[in-house]
């Protein structure tokens, strides 16, 4: 099933958000190919150090996560799926006591875990169970040392970064409000690496912005949320989590995503004004880091300019990698897929999207396969179920799983940001020498 409707979006440079310029939108009901929201499992159990994520679902979630999480995987890992078997689906109650000694069995083992999720799935016996319920229930019995808290990885519901938005949607009833004396402060929403993490506190620091960051490496490290809480949200994946902080009466920062020098520049440009920090101070801060992000652009724009690029939806960070490719490395931008499409998040991004791409979101892969054999991009962005069909054609393909695993955000990253991108067409080039 396709439709199309129109964003506001603006092509040419300096585009300013609001334009009133209309970018239409493909929309694409059909067959898709992307990761289940378990995925999020592999890079979420690595930045909340003491959390565990306890999977309720089948061998092949289980399976899922393994090959994931390849070799990541430690002595003691940090999640594990509770497999219900069969015959679970005699009786609700056997599946409740299952999980039930799961857990307990599970916490004996473990006394490190401070904060256990239970990771929702597709199978229909995992889906009749009540897992907010069983978390509720579970965090009663096992006390204050250990929280319990659910949330859905399910592919039905959940495409791969959506997992993030699901765990950190189900963090913040939980964090805890402002105190009478609480000043204005800034929250950072979004898994970042802890070295990313690190460089922003430093900048925020020099410019006297007291900041947090959500979700924190310890889970009893929650931030304080309420009305003095402004939020930049580092992904542009985190619809539900948004919505959550919204409604705890925070206010988010109309911002781009901090991805190559503009993107980031936006970003911190959008917590300056919120706290009324000049344009020029943060200039003075950030110049050392902006010229060297510069400079760490030219060799891949060398090999990226005017080379065509088309993304199938995957990740949800399609849309500001586009603007980052099209605007700093002169690529050309032929199809922005995007597995979901948050208008409001992504409003300061569109506006910088060129009008010549196409931008669709959902899919209907077989459509989708066909403009992209049409256009015969130079490179393409896709799953990891497209990636090697589409090598055996002669594409060249970025898995963008990847773009999630590997630190690509703010300044410093940039340069490694351009070089994924530039890395599959050096290969190639090498594989037809
Ligand atoms: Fe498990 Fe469903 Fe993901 Fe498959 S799609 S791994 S069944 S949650």
């Amino acid at each position: 099933m396709v439709s199309v409707t129109h964003v506001a979006g603006s092509p040419a440079a300096p585009a300013s958000p609001g334009s009133s310029q209309l970018l239409p939108v493909l929309r694409e009901r059909g067959q898709r190919e992307v990761f289940c929201g378990l995925t999020g499992i592999v890079w979420l159990h690595r930045k909340i150090q003491d959390a565990f994520f306890l999977v309720v679902g089948s061998r092949t979630c289980a399976h899922l996560i393994q090959s994931a999480a390849g070799v990541m995987i430690f002595a003691e890992p940090r999640f594990a799926t509770a497999i219900l078997e069969e015959k679970d689906l005699a009786g609700l109650s056997d599946a409740n006591e299952e999980l039930d000694r799961a857990v307990a069995r599970l916490l004996a083992r473990r006394p490190d875990i401070k904060l256990l999720f239970l990771v929702g799935s597709c199978p229909s016996e995992v889906i009749k169970l009540d897992l907010a319920r069983a978390a509720a229930r579970l965090s009663a019995a096992v006390g204050p040392a250990v929280r319990v808290l659910s949330y859905s990885g399910s592919g039905i519901e959940t495409t791969f970064t959506q997992g993030e938005d699901a765990c950190l949607a189900s963090m913040v009833p939980v964090l805890p409000s402002e105190t009478p004396t609480h000043k204005e402060s800034l929250l950072v929403v979004g898994a970042l690496p802890d070295v990313v993490e690190d460089q922003f506190q430093r900048i925020f620091l020099e410019l006297g912005i007291p900041v947090a960051f959500f979700p924190p490496r310890r889970s009893h490290e929650l931030p304080a949320v309420g009305p003095r809480t402004s939020y930049l949200l580092a992904q542009p994946f985190l619809a539900a989590t948004g919505q959550a902080l919204d409604e705890r009466g925070a206010r988010r920062l109309m911002a781009p995503f901090p991805f190559g020098v503009e993107g980031t520049r936006g970003w911190l440009e959008a917590a300056v004004q919120s706290f009324g920090v000049s344009s020029s101070r943060l200039g003075a801060v950030v110049a050392g880091a902006e010229e060297r992000a510069r400079v760490s652009l030219t060799k891949a724009r060398q090999r990226l300019a005017g080379k065509r690029i088309f993304f199938f939806p995957d990740s949800q960070l399609e849309v500001p990698l586009a603007r980052f490719l099209a605007r700093e490395l002169s690529m050309e931008v032929l199809e922005v897929g995007t597995p979901y499409l948050h208008q409001d998040h992504l409003s300061v991004e569109l506006a910088l999207l060129p009008k010549t791409a196409t931008l669709s979101e959902g899919q209907d892969v077989e459509r989708q396969l066909d403009r992209c054999r049409h256009h015969k991009p130079d490179l393409v962005v896709c799953g990891l179920g497209l990636a090697n069909p589409l090598e055996m054609e002669g594409f060249s393909t970025k898995w963008s799983i990847e773009l999630v695993f590997t630190p690509i955000h703010g300044y410093e990253q940039a340069g490694d940001l351009a070089e994924l991108f530039a890395r599959p067409l050096v290969r190639r080039e090498r594989l037809r020498v």
